[in-house]
């Protein structure tokens, strides 16, 4: 899994970080290119590539020969630089990860926590979790790049907080990022998790799409939005927090203290209460899925109709957006749980409902990553944080004021 994609040539592409960004975007992939796209002498490409190279940035590898004449080397992005650890935190588990920069999984584990019990017990959890995963993955714990945090409430990336979320109490305003970054010593990035998840799909499968929508439908709902490449969070965060979305005709008590929100009428916990309360064996998400091997037909129409009004939402959502992509993603929609009975109806709303022009190029498709979405989305979210022509600049700056 490759998380390097075209960025957009840097508008002064001059600098050492700025040649970084044109290999890694694969804009440039050798010294040749570089200095043909940047206009750059020589002997200034050369010494800015040495500098990348010497800082273990870059590496320089046999390429294929291009007609006559010598191979030309070919530069890439040295992926084994560092490590990026992952925390996933979900309402009942967390999702532990080591991967390299090129996104590449090192090793994961889940270890179940509740996210209710508040940020101190879970944080700790999460840090005594870490220094144990990176000792068994023989990992430097020195060479952590960063550590990214997925949580599943609305976030404030500038802060590294959750503000108010209907269904974490204790973690509204608590500093997470600065938490973390004390006890690990490391620089902490906090996202929502959709938006990882959003990410995580659209980098992997769907790497040229201008507008990727990502719905998560598990215990809740929310979406996240991918344009350009990039994340869209909205002023504040906010940005796909659909799942508390009124429905006309609807008075379900959602947790955030409203009734009839998307959340509470086509979530899995929404189908959970329904199915109980027609005496069906269901407690969990997972609890689904037998039902649905078995055929049941209550679950199977449930799972269509409570599909049917998340299509209604995205309905409008796909008029405002007009997304090339929407990827339907979560325990509730995983195939292997419920056998897309979900998106089925939800494909069936969005089709009737939107005019032809909202879907003549929209594919509305199922996540393919799972669980391992949100992991790969914040591994790239950090390596474009992190790796910024700007930020690659100044490490080589440190470097040469560290040098003897
Ligand atoms: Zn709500």
């Amino acid at each position: 899994m490759h998380l390097t994609r075209p960025i957009g040539r840097p508008t002064d592409p001059g600098s050492a970080g700025q040649l970084f960004a044109l290999v890694r975007g694969g804009i440039a992939s050798t010294r040749r290119e570089l200095i043909e796209v940047t206009g750059l002498s020589r002997s200034t490409v050369a010494a800015r590539v040495d500098a990348l190279l010497a800082a273990g940035l870059l590496r320089e590898t046999s390429g294929q020969a291009a007609g006559r004449g010598r191979p030309a080397l070919a530069l890439s992005f040295d992926e084994s630089f560092g490590h990026i650890v992952v925390a996933g935190l979900h309402p009942d588990r967390a999702d532990l990860a080591v991967l390299d920069l090129g996104g590449r999984v090192l090793e994961r584990r889940e270890y179940p926590v509740t996210i209710a019990d508040g940020p101190d017990r879970v944080l700790t959890e999460v840090e005594n979790r870490v220094g144990t995963l990176l000792a068994e993955v023989g990992a430097d714990a020195s060479d952590t790049v960063a550590l990214g945090v997925g949580l599943p409430g609305p976030v404030d990336v500038e802060l590294g907080r959750v503000i108010a979320p209907p269904v974490m109490p204790g973690w509204h305003d608590f500093p997470v990022r600065e938490r973390l970054a004390a006890r690990l010593g490391v620089p902490v990035l906090v996202e929502n998790d959709a938006n990882l998840m959003a990410l995580g799909e659209q980098r992997t499968n769907w790497p040229g799409a201008r507008t990727v929508l990502l719905v998560k439908v598990g215990t809740g709902i929310g979406a996240g939005i991918v344009i350009d490449g990039r994340l869209y969070r909205g002023v504040d965060g906010g940005a796909g927090d659909i799942g508390h979305i009124r429905m006309l005709g609807h008075d379900d008590p959602c947790a955030c203290g409203s009734l009839g929100c998307l959340g509470a009428v086509a979530s899995g916990t929404a189908l959970i209460r329904r199915l109980a309360a027609a005496g069906k064996p269901v407690r969990h998400v997972e609890d689904l899925r037998a039902l649905v091997q078995r055929g049941d037909a209550d679950t199977v129409a449930a799972l269509r109709h409570a599909g049917q009004l998340a299509g209604e939402v995205l309905t409008t959502v796909i008029s405002v957006l007009n997304p090339e992509i929407v990827v339907v993603a979560g325990g509730l929609v995983d195939t292997a749980n419920t056998q897309g009975h979900y998106v089925t109806g939800l494909r069936e709303v969005i089709y009737q409902r939107s005019l032809p022009r909202a879907t003549r190029n929209l594919r509305v498709v199922t996540g393919t990553l799972g669980r391992q979405a949100s992991v790969v989305g914040t591994a790239a979210l950090v390596v474009d944080q992190l790796f910024t022509p700007a930020a690659v600049d100044a490490l080589l700056a440190a470097r040469v004021s560290c040098a003897p």
